[in-house]
């Protein structure tokens, strides 16, 4: 069970190449919204490099609220994906949406992200439960803490008990953002579960201003990771633009988070 009272020791998640999470360290994992094309995957694999980060995110299957807006490059993005990252040493973190794409996706991806839209898709996390890699359980859009938990328990019935939580902000009545990122998740995350909690600030907060800042909360409260969108031109991505931090802000936002390591 994910429960702290069935396992005392923490998780830990070993990716291989020296890639860690939840070993104490805080794991970035960064990239942009949307996987657009070789060039822009080039550069950001170049500013994750530059910060010593070894997880990129990308999605290349994006649930979007309208049909018409742009879904994603699919399989032909992800082998894209995937040939930059092997040769550079860095790990792939990409959303999966139904688990008919389990089988094409597999060799491609490290860790498979499961979106909060797919939070209680009970399907998708059982099969999850049956392969032997990382899955990253966003928190749903109006998800509670427990009802996270019994989302990671669907997958660590089936076997697989690599599973990392993911407070991504959730639905309340404020609108001066995007979503309200429940920072208290992450101490109560820990407190319930074994498992590593990761932030993500991005879909968080939703405003590219802010984004760093909630980061920076996000690794004081105890996150074992971050998931950040970046991208060479925010203004310009397919996806989440208004939230994607660019490479001098990243590399802002890194130096901050070095400082911090020295205090927290
Ligand atoms: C994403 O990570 O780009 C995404 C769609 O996230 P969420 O499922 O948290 O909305
Ligand atoms: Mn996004």
């Amino acid at each position: 069970m994910v429960s702290h009272k069935w396992k005392v020791d923490r998780t830990v998640l070993d990716l291989g190449d020296g890639v860690v999470i939840g070993d104490g360290n805080l794991s970035m994992m960064a990239g942009p919204c949307s996987i657009e094309s070789e060039e822009q995957i080039d550069k950001v694999v170049e500013a994750l490099k530059a910060n010593g980060v070894r997880i990129m995110r990308g999605g290349v299957y994006k649930p979007r609220t309208s049909p018409y807006s742009f879904r994603g490059l699919g399989m032909v993005g992800l082998k894209m994906f995937y040939k930059a990252c092997n040769k550079n040493g860095i790990k792939i973190i990409t959303e999966i949406m139904e688990s008919s794409q389990i089988e094409d996706m597999l060799p491609y991806v490290d860790i498979f992200q499961v979106g909060a839209r797919n939070a209680q898709n009970f399907n998708l996390l059982e099969a999850l439960g049956e392969i032997d890699k990382p899955v990253l359980l966003k928190r749903g859009i109006s998800g509670t803490i427990d009802e996270l938990l019994y989302s990671a328990e669907y997958v660590f019935k089936n076997g697989n008990e690599k599973i990392i939580l993911c407070e991504r902000g959730i639905r309340t009545f404020e609108s001066a953002y995007r979503n309200t990122l429940d920072l208290n998740a992450v101490p109560i995350l820990k407190e319930k579960s074994h498992l590593p909690v990761v932030v993500d600030p991005s879909h968080g907060i939703g405003l590219r201003q802010h984004v760093a800042q909630m980061a920076l909360a996000g690794a004081v409260v105890g996150a074992d990771g971050l998931l950040v969108e970046i991208h060479e031109t925010p203004e310009k991505a397919a996806t989440d633009g208004q939230q994607t931090l660019d490479f001098k802000e990243f590399e802002r936002l890194m130096t901050k988070l070095n400082q911090l390591k020295e205090i927290i």
